[in-house]
């Protein structure tokens, strides 16, 4: 049977029929669906993990007991689990343990553009990388079968558009996996005591050698001798790019991109004339097969950063070529910055951090969008769960010069995510900093996916809710505190009280995410501009609010000109009652009762 496929999907069904029974991951873009059609599949466990190190850590433990397991992850998610990762390496498995990680050439979605294809070189470990949605699944087959057959965690990687664009696979029933489930001691081989883990490295040392020449034997490194003028070496989605513009030219086509099959590149180089490397981003691939003494051109002429599509490949390698590739079709789109939602909860709180002139330690999430003026209050986004860090160190630096200046914004899932340790940090090491905690009670960024906050499992079955206040208060902080982000005078004054206090505090900000499925289904009252009274002092505006929009004087009428009291103005605030949501914050900030619900 076939099926039309995401990348992410295909992976899902990979795992699925080659007898996954246990999957892990944190959200992020572009992985965040493998999970989400996993935890469909009936017999697989499937969390959302606190974070990918705590993903990699379970899915070691259930691999250790002979399962297979598959973890999911963002490029930067690796970061994360680095730590478990490397160690991984020497342990190895015992049923096959697979990792995804999906890059984001071009940063759609991420806060930098890293090659993880590094890591596998960094970490000694296998990885594959699959062109097309039927790879993604068939690699997740292959990557079992050798992560089982040398003990070795392997990588899949894929890349933004091999995670979300479609494409035809073929469907095959489940099979269950060949390795037993049971419980073995093994502490020389899982205990990484110094004295195991140094008999453990020449191990990995020797698993890379057999990997190696596996790697030349491997059916999925494909060679196409076509034209012998030149040939290209290439992986991934970079293939399908190269391939249309160019499908008469010689390709060595990479599924194994660690190691490298030295052998098989060898024999290619010697069978064109001209030899290429197609990548995106790090030039990997290049740095290798110049190691082996092979003439190849890359970064030279190709760009390190960014995607690469079709255009890009045919203009740098034939820059007077025209086969038929179809011109870049300039897009005459309006353009729309991106701006949190109407009636979100996030908004007052950057309104009044904004207000306050405060320096906004902030983190990574959807709120990071409060760095867009008109809020314009964040100040820092580094990495997940690192703004109360920020805070800290600023605080320690500074002392009293950052006392009432200096606030660290971070949201629910973030927190739970990697936050909790930085706010243990500044309770031990005898902090000040004040922390606001957006808990929309999702992870909203990347979708709305629950998170041990929620009270519910991926699965979508009721567990265990965080308390957020009695887990601060747990971590030591002694002044927690819950506002609601629309009373925007509570707001402010919470805040002043607490960034003076010579103590940890955290502020919760509880508003549930207005996307949430339970808040769609609430009746909401549009609010509107009496716009008689309206005397376009622009204080609405500032709130940056997607549903207002400020009309000068040219765009309305003469009689407009006069308020209902005769006042002079340059324009009128205006409201699209399509859009509101009817949060009320702009009714708290207009002076002149010009803001109300509709038919109020
Ligand atoms: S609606 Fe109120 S706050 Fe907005 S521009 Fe008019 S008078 Fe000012
Ligand atoms: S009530 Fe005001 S601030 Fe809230 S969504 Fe509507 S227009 Fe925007």
């Amino acid at each position: 049977m076939k099926e039309l496929l995401s990348g992410n999907e295909a992976i899902a069904r990979g795992a699925y029929e080659c007898g996954v029974t246990v999957a892990t991951g944190y959200p992020g873009t572009p992985s965040t669906e493998i999970l989400e059609n996993i935890a469909k599949y009936q017999g697989i466990y499937a969390e959302w993990s606190p974070n990918e190190k705590v993903a990699l850590e379970v899915a070691a433990g259930a691999s250790f007991g002979g399962a297979r397991v598959l973890v999911a992850m963002k490029h930067v998610g690796i970061n994360v689990a680095a730590d478990p990762l490397f160690t991984l390496s020497y342990t190895g498995v015992k049923g096959g343990l697979v990792i995804i990680t999906a890059d984001d050439p071009e940063l759609h979605s991420s806060q930098n553009e890293q090659d993880n294809r590094n890591y596998a070189k960094f970490a000694k470990i296998p990885m594959l990388e699959p062109s097309d949605s039927q790879e993604a699944k068939e690699f997740v087959k292959i990557a079992f079968e050798i992560s089982e057959k040398y003990d070795t965690p392997v990588f899949v990687r894929t890349t933004t558009r091999i995670s979300h664009s479609k494409s035809i696979v073929e469907i095959y029933e489940p099979q269950r996996s060949p390795v037993p489930l049971e419980i073995v001691k093994n502490p020389t081989k899982l205990v990484m005591l110094p004295a195991n883990a140094r008999k453990r490295h020449p191990i990995v040392e020797e698993r890379l050698c057999r990997l190696k020449t596996f790697a030349d034997k491997f059916s999925e490194n494909k060679v196409e001798i076509n034209n012998a003028n030149l040939g290209i070496i290439t992986s991934g989605v970079s293939y399908q790019y190269a391939k249309e513009v160019f499908p008469d030219y010689s390709y060595l086509k990479l599924g194994l991109t660690y190691p490298l099959p030295e052998k098989v590149i060898k024999e290619f180089a010697g069978k064109v004339k001209k030899l290429y490397v197609v990548e995106e981003l790090d030039p990997y691939i290049e740095e290798q097969i110049k190691a082996m003494g092979i003439n190849i051109v890359g970064k030279d002429i190709f760009p390190i950063c960014g995607e690469f599509n079709p255009s890009i490949v045919e203009k740098v390698l034939s820059p007077s070529s025209k086969q038929g590739v179809k011109e870049d079709i300039p897009l005459k789109l309006p353009p729309r910055p991106p701006n949190m939602c109407p009636g979100c909860g996030y908004r007052g709180i950057f309104y009044i951090f904004n207000k306050l002139k405060l320096f906004v330690a902030g983190d990574i999430g959807c709120y990071t969008l409060g760095f867009l003026p008109p809020l314009s209050a964040i100040d820092t986004c580094v990495s997940m769960g690192g703004s109360i860090g920020h805070a800290m160190g600023l605080d320690k630096a500074l002392g009293d010069a950052a006392v009432g200046k200096v606030i660290a914004v971070i949201g629910d899932s973030t927190f739970l995510h990697s936050g909790i340790t930085s706010l243990l940090d500044i309770v031990y090491n005898r902090g000040s900093s004040t922390v606001v905690i957006l808990d929309n009670q999702t992870t909203a960024m990347t979708g709305r996916q629950e998170h041990p906050g929620t009270g519910l499992t991926l699965k979508g079955e009721t567990t265990k809710k965080v308390d957020l206040v009695e887990l601060c208060k747990g971590l030591g902080v002694e002044h927690v505190r819950t506002v609601d982000p629309f009373d925007l005078q509570t707001v402010e004054e919470t805040v002043k009280e607490e960034i003076f206090r010579k103590e940890p505090s955290v502020i919760i900000s509880r508003a549930p995410c207005v996307l949430l499925k339970s808040q769609r289904t609430k009746p909401s009252k549009p609010f509107t501009v009496f716009d008689e009274k309206c005397n376009g002092c622009k204080a609405c505006i500032k709130l940056g609010c997607p549903a207002i929009e400020w009309k000068n004087i040219k765009s309305v009428s003469k009689r407009d000109k006069l308020t209902s009291d005769n006042k002079k103005r340059k324009g009128i605030a205006v409201i699209d009652n399509m859009l509101c949501n009817g949060c009320g914050l702009c009714e708290q900030l207009c002076k002149f009762d010009a803001i109300g619900e509709i038919n109020a």
